[in-house]
């Protein structure tokens, strides 16, 4: 079943404008879809982004609203959120009874197939939603890992601008680094124009110093051309001279790591002042798959007396990428002893949090038992 190939449409006939993208940091969970605009109105005619049949439809006053879902033969599927209202072959499956149901109807492959570009549902504003929109997902129909939309759909998104950086965040780890003299943590604004380019690069002239070790996190949003909006950031690398020390991808997350943004980002930082800053390193203990690190987990260690070059690379879906570099000079203080440092049980460490995520991520919140089948 999960063999086939897709061809993929898009979910509207008109060009999409996204009012949010796939993985960005909300307090508690990642954004798990792609919100297509839908002019500020109800009443769109929503398509199946490919072949396959209905899988799945759920009303409720909360959540998702009226969703309907879509299983593919290439094993994804789409769920489309928010419906004003399903299609009428698919409304006739069941019966309202007011406007506080709560249904939900699972659909065997064959009973309700459906074609790439069929109409499927009329957008609306139903459940937690803030104005009218597509909430759009996609998921490994198997494991229910949330898959980034803009894969099968970003031919259809016009996207020239670049991400930007406005800020960095320094933290010393507790009583083993400092930076600018400090053990607290820091945070410098880039300080770049609001230019909107496809390509970018910045340099911050201002010099800081850092001794022992020192994580790093960044404020960054993308944009595209057509839209106020901004986005989380797809694609995130930081290297200190050259060498890479924490790269993330937020291609895919696996729904039992929704909570670990918390601790991803900065969420007492964003508790006082709703703001973002997403580390470039990974705690200890954190599963999350699209984080990749160095032995040290993405901590830059300062231990000589030189200039370090950081270097911080944003790209997105459709490739536009910015630079930001700033030099950071190491230099000696004696309340950090700051020696490279490595043991066994960081390997041990290192090598545990490489394999889990392997163990974990099967059975989360795929298919619960307990739904009623319509045949
Ligand atoms: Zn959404």
């Amino acid at each position: 079943m999960a063999n086939g190939q897709c061809e993929y449409h898009s979910p509207v006939d008109y060009d999409i404008v996204l009012a949010g993208n796939f993985g960005e940091p909300r307090p508690c969970h990642f954004h798990g879809g792609i919100d297509v605009k839908t002019d500020n109105q109800e009443g769109k005619k929503i398509y199946s982004i490919a072949d396959g049949y209905v899988s799945r439809i759920t009303v409720n006053k909360y959540g998702f609203g009226n969703a309907i879902y879509v299983s593919h033969p290439d094993g994804n599927t789409s769920v489309y959120c928010h419906l004003k209202r399903f299609a009428d072959d698919y409304e006739a499956q069941f019966e309202r009874t007011g406007w506080r149901d709560t249904l939900d109807f699972r659909f065997p492959p064959g009973k309700l197939p459906v074609k790439g570009g069929d109409l499927i549902a009329i957008s609306g504003n139903t459940g937690h939603s803030t104005g009218p929109h597509l909430h759009l997902e996609l998921h490994d129909t198997e494991t229910w890992v949330m898959r980034d939309p803009m894969e099968k759909l970003g031919s259809f998104i016009a996207d020239t601008v670049a991400p930007q950086a406005h800020s960095f965040m320094a933290i010393p780890q507790k009583g083993q680094g400092l930076f600018n003299g400090g053990f607290s943590k820091q945070t410098f604004g880039f300080g770049q124009p609001d230019t909107k380019k496809r390509s970018t690069t910045w340099t911050l002239s201002r010099q800081f110093t850092a001794w022992g070790r020192v994580g790093f996190a960044l404020w960054a949003d993308d944009y595209c051309e057509a839209t106020y909006n901004h986005y989380g950031i797809r694609h995130t690398r930081l290297l200190v001279d050259g060498r890479e020390v924490f790269r993330s991808d937020v291609d895919s997350i696996p729904v039992s790591c929704q909570p670990e943004v918390n601790q991803w980002g900065d969420y007492d930082h964003w508790r006082r002042t709703h703001i973002w800053y997403m580390k470039s390193y990974r705690e200890p203990g954190l599963r999350l798959p699209i984080l990749h690190t160095d032995l040290n987990r993405g901590i830059v260690n300062f231990t000589e007396e030189r200039d370090y070059h950081l270097t911080y690379i944003l790209r997105d879906y459709r490739g536009n990428e910015s630079r930001y570099h700033f030099t950071v000079r190491g230099l000696p203080d004696s309340r950090v002893a700051a020696t490279p440092r490595r043991s066994l049980l960081d390997d041990y460490r290192l090598w545990r949090q490489c394999l889990w995520p392997l163990h974990s991520f099967k059975n989360v919140s795929a298919a619960s038992a307990a739904v009623p089948m319509v045949m």
